[in-house]
């Protein structure tokens, strides 16, 4: 059997293997254009990444600092109102190279592989967060490394204005 028999393009087949032949509906075309309301939190946040700063939220009775922000502290369940810049430096926490291509949600393209998606926690944050690194080799990967964020050179206020993380080698 081909070992890559799962990944055939299953559009070219005609016939099913006991010979059916295989059968499409029309049911028209869909566009679906849609957008949302961020919010305060997740408005502040990316609006923070355009000026190149990583905005936290900190609780005022426990001291956790959350990266990524958010409203209510998990531990205490008290509302956070006070901000701070953490990173853009960090450890790297865990790490998956992937390197079996799906549809891209934020495109709908074949997401380019391999990538290495990351867990990274920001220097000054007791919380980590998920992005990813230009390193796709996992030999050259190692948690507990430091990382720093590399930035895009356009950024819009998107989660992609960090373009992704690069090992620091010094
Ligand atoms: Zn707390």
């Amino acid at each position: 059997m081909n070992p890559m028999g799962l990944y055939e393009d299953k559009r070219k087949r005609t016939h099913t293997p006991e010979g059916y032949e295989l059968l499409t509906h029309e049911s028209g075309h869909l566009e679906y254009d849609f957008n949302w309301h961020l919010g305060y939190y997740w408005s502040k946040f990316l609006a923070g990444l355009k000026e190149k700063k990583f905005l936290a939220t900190k609780c005022s009775q426990c001291g956790m600092v959350y990266m990524l922000p958010r409203m209510v502290c998990g531990r205490c369940f008290l509302d956070m109102n006070e901000w701070v810049e953490v990173g853009p430096e960090g450890v790297l926490e865990g790490f998956t190279i992937v390197r079996f291509p799906y549809i891209d949600p934020n495109h709908g393209g074949m997401k380019q592989v391999p990538f290495t998606s990351i867990w990274v926690t920001l220097d000054g944050a007791n919380t980590r967060m998920m992005h990813y690194c230009n390193e796709t080799d996992e030999k050259n990967l190692e948690v507990g490394m430091r990382m720093r964020a590399v930035w895009s050179e356009e950024r819009t206020g998107s989660i992609h204005d960090v373009a992704y993380f690069e090992v620091i080698r010094d």
